[in-house]
């Protein structure tokens, strides 16, 4: 029996295809779990342990579920690698450009230096089970890399159930189990930004892997013709500019996945292909005018959709 489903969860579409003769019920129990995930790691819901740690900030540490503090951990890594073009302690710049895209405005140049100055992962500090932030004003955002951590935990609680064929998206955050029938792999296709939702500029093939997309057209504000998206350079203060529409990044882990793409996203192509190289993973890179740079490992399962008008290279 194959099962689809599609559910609302961490703000994004969630779509689930699971093989297998407890398919439903299986779809079912991953749909609690992400929820629970949700519950802890969500910046928005009070009460949530993201939510305490950010009204503790300057106030010492607070105690956290297991799964918090190993996705704190890991973001806390990625953040350091980086150089903090992916950085957890994002939150106040963040939230400041969600708050004021919604008023249809640009927030004020003093006010995002003053709060550059509270962003920055030595404000974070993590223990066994609690974790601290160092100032008032300083908070965490997983955005970056909470969906990763949900498309792993949904795969490791189908293999534990059995399942040999599964695949999970999270508004782009794709994880799969083995391939679509053992003899053909799953086909994830990428969203090509400037038509639909669905439409893609490309499909890779997929078996046992995680492909994960940051891109600049996921979530916007529109201000005076102006776009100004989700994916905020924690060193400007303002939306990423490093010349790039999205990253993919493909590798096992989908939240080592997840927290590349958003910090290969801040990048740009050169930086951000070292880095994807570096931590051995595969990766696509779109960038505004139009050119695909696939890394060797992607070109023998990588292929353009042939009416994209996108050239693409073999980069790194
Ligand atoms: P993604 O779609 O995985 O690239 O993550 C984007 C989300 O991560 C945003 O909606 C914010 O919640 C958060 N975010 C934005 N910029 C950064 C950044 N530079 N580092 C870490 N998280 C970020
Ligand atoms: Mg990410």
């Amino acid at each position: 029996m194959t099962v689809q489903r599609t559910d609302f969860i961490m703000n994004t579409p969630v779509e689930q295809t699971v093989c297998g003769p407890d398919a439903d019920a299986i779809a079912a129990q991953a749909v609690d779990l992400m929820r629970r995930l949700e519950c802890i790691l969500s910046f928005f819901l009070p009460g949530s342990d993201v939510w305490n740690l950010n009204e503790a900030a300057g106030h010492g540490a607070v105690p956290l579920q297991p799964e918090t503090v190993e996705v704190l951990r890991e973001a806390l890594h990625y953040s350091r690698l980086s150089g903090s073009a992916f950085d957890v302690t994002a939150a106040p710049l963040t939230d400041l450009w969600r708050r004021c895209g919604k008023q249809q405005k640009v927030p004020d140049g003093d006010e995002i230096r003053r709060l550059q100055a509270l962003v920055g992962y030595q404000h974070l500090e993590v223990g066994d089970d609690t974790a601290c932030l160092s100032s008032e004003g300083c908070a965490v955002d997983l955005g970056g890399i909470a969906k990763g951590l949900a498309a792993d935990a949904c795969v490791q609680l189908y293999r534990a159930e059995g399942v040999e064929s599964a695949f999970v998206n999270l508004g782009g955050n794709v994880k799969a189990i083995g391939g679509k029938t053992p003899s053909e792999p799953w086909s994830v296709g990428l969203q090509h930004p400037g038509l639909p939702r669905g439409a893609s500029f490309a499909s890779l093939a997929v078996v046992d892997e995680s492909v994960v997309t940051s891109g600049s057209y996921e979530r916007f504000a529109t201000v005076d013709g102006h776009r100004y998206h989700h994916i905020i350079d924690p060193r400007t203060g303002w939306p990423s500019d490093s010349g790039l529409q999205s990253v993919t990044v493909i590798c096992e882990s989908s939240m080592k996945a997840d927290a590349l793409s958003t910090a290969a996203f801040v990048l740009g192509l050169d930086d951000g292909l070292t880095l994807v190289c570096e931590q051995g993973t595969d990766a696509v890179f779109l960038t505004d005018d139009g050119d695909v740079y696939i890394t060797p490992g992607v070109r023998s399962r990588f292929q353009l959709a042939p009416d994209c008008g996108f050239q693409c290279y073999v980069g790194a």
